[in-house]
């Protein structure tokens, strides 16, 4: 489309606004950053049937899109953001999620990471099963997808906000307007980190009516935040006003209301004596993994440890607002995602802010906790803070500062490689400043942004650490960190790791509670 002489838009695209059937928006909308383009493409049959959900979807795409020779920071790499069928029904938990598919720069290989908020779902209303992004945009730019009006824009990014709980919020108000309005948007951002380190994360956001701000989710693992800003993508959003419960189109209702009728009476009659998710969400677990000898502790060398009351379930419980409808999507009766509201910061560019806290959740209590032997509560919840909103992957960071720490403490590396940091385990403040090293790129904290496997070979190289005994330590498997679960009582968790196709991640191989 042409655009007027006077329009500050980069492109515009008009689309036809149709219906989703059974699940299926059937099409995609593919953009290349290079040149602006922007079209549809037709979903057929086949990929349906042979791809079935938004990995599969995203992995068809970047098949069609790929050759064996393209690096994760070519302009021919994309950044995929898809969805499956039953995504966006409410009668029922978990259907919210975007799944989404890179070449990633972590491991070098295609990775896929799925986030709830509001994007995914309010992507498919709008019209879409999939976003396909290629190319890299010469300057910081925001694609708005208006399933209101039926348009896409690619539009500079001309606000200030590096940050994603900044971004989430300032583009919520600028797209929503008012609090209606408000409620129909979602944005996708990363933080400043992701411009430095291979493991950034996708920030996904959702309005919360209630504490009346943006709250974010995680597409944390395999570093697709760090494609996201190579694009020059400052924010990704989507804006959909009109919802309701039918906006699936699905075959059956009345199959689907009963379906979800009777999960949410299992969640509402069992959740209280089983796993108190509602009130405290998978952070549940620290007192599960530490009861079982499974608790990663100093970069794993133990499974449990004396001051894990600090960290565990009740902590969480207390330091959480209760009471609030913590789902991120509408009629998730789970509503596991908790918030630490008015945390004072301490540290780094906030300081002397109080902010919402989205989490912890078990990953980051256990890595940012015990992983690293941080037993203060009040920095695990500053380095979640950070961690989310310069877009940093908690896990791959947990895992990467518990092995600069053994390192550190086993002599392998010194106070003249981390440029006089202490890096003891327990020591939080270090790990503080390794983060906003991150964030403003300088300092060793940038080299632990690299990963482990990175970390394995520079140290060998360049300081002679033991190459055998690191690789003994270092915890990751295809370059990925492994998450939060000593494997030593579960041979299938760890044939999980190393199997699962992305790296070991635990929503590939969480066979831990079989064993
Ligand atoms: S709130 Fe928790 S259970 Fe509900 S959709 Fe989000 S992640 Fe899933």
């Amino acid at each position: 489309m042409t655009l007027p002489a006077e329009s500050t838009l980069l492109a515009e695209f008009t689309y036809e606004l149709r219906p989703v059937e059974r699940g299926y928006a059937n099409r995609t909308l593919y953009i290349n950053l290079d040149d602006n383009t922007i079209y549809e493409k037709p979903v057929t049959q086949q990929m349906k049937d042979v791809f079935t959900g938004g990995r599969g979807f995203g992995l068809k795409l970047l098949w069609d899109a790929l050759t064996s020779e393209t690096k994760w920071n070519d302009p021919q790499n994309e950044l995929i953001i898809a969805n499956g069928p039953i995504c966006g029904i409410t009668a029922y938990p978990g259907t919210g999620k975007a799944t989404v598919v890179t070449l990633g720069p972590l491991t070098e290989n295609i990775i896929d990471s799925n986030v709830g908020g509001y994007f995914s779902p309010f992507l498919k209303f709008s019209g879409f099963d999939a976003l396909e992004i290629q190319g890299k945009a010469a300057e910081d730019v925001v694609i708005f997808i208006d399933g209101d009006t039926g348009k896409v824009t690619i539009e500079p990014y001309s606000f200030e906000a590096e940050d994603s709980h900044l971004i989430g919020n300032i583009l919520t108000a600028k797209y929503g307007g008012d609090e209606k309005g408000k409620r129909g948007v979602a944005v996708l951002s990363t933080g400043r980190a992701a411009e430095h380190i291979r493991y950034a994360a996708i920030n996904s956001t959702w309005y919360d009516v209630r504490r009346k701000e943006a709250r974010i989710k995680q597409a944390g693992r395999g570093g697709a935040g760090r494609v996201f800003r190579d694009k020059k993508i400052g924010a990704i959003v989507c804006r959909f006003t009109d919802m309701g419960g039918d906006k699936n189109g699905v075959a059956d209702m009345a199959l689907i209301r009963k379906a979800g009728q009777r999960i949410n009476k299992e969640i509402a009659d069992l959740d209280d004596s089983q796993n108190q998710m509602r009130k405290v969400g998978t952070a549940n677990i620290v007192d599960v993994m530490d009861h079982f000898d499974l608790l990663p502790t100093h970069n794993y060398r133990f499974g449990t440890h004396p001051d894990v009351s600090k960290i565990d379930m009740k902590v969480w419980k207390e330091a959480f607002t209760q009471g609030l409808p913590d789902g991120c999507w509408l009629g998730c009766t789970m509503s596991c995602s908790h918030g630490v509201d008015h945390f004072p910061v301490q540290t780094g560019p906030y300081a002397g802010t109080c902010v919402l806290v989205d989490g912890p959740e078990y990953e980051n209590a256990a890595g940012l906790g015990s992983n690293i032997g941080n037993f203060d509560a009040q920095k695990v919840l500053e380095l979640n803070f950070y961690a989310d909103t310069y877009g940093i992957d908690t896990i791959s960071l947990a895992n990467s500062i518990a092995f600069v720490m053994e390192c550190y403490e086993e002599g392998l590396i010194t106070k003249e490689h981390t440029a006089g940091l202490e890096l003891n385990f327990g020591n939080g403040a270090a790990a503080l400043e390794l983060l906003h090293q991150m964030a403003r790129g300088e300092g060793f904290g940038v080299m632990v942004g690299q990963g482990i496997r990175y970390m394995k070979e520079y140290f060998a190289r360049e300081f002679g650490s033991d190459p055998v005994f690191m690789h003994d330590i270092g915890m990751e498997i295809k370059g990925m960190e492994i998450s939060e679960y000593m494997t030593k009582e579960s041979i299938a968790q760890q044939g999980g790791y190393g199997l699962a196709t992305k790296g070991p991640q635990h929503d590939e191989a969480w066979l831990l509670f079989m064993d």
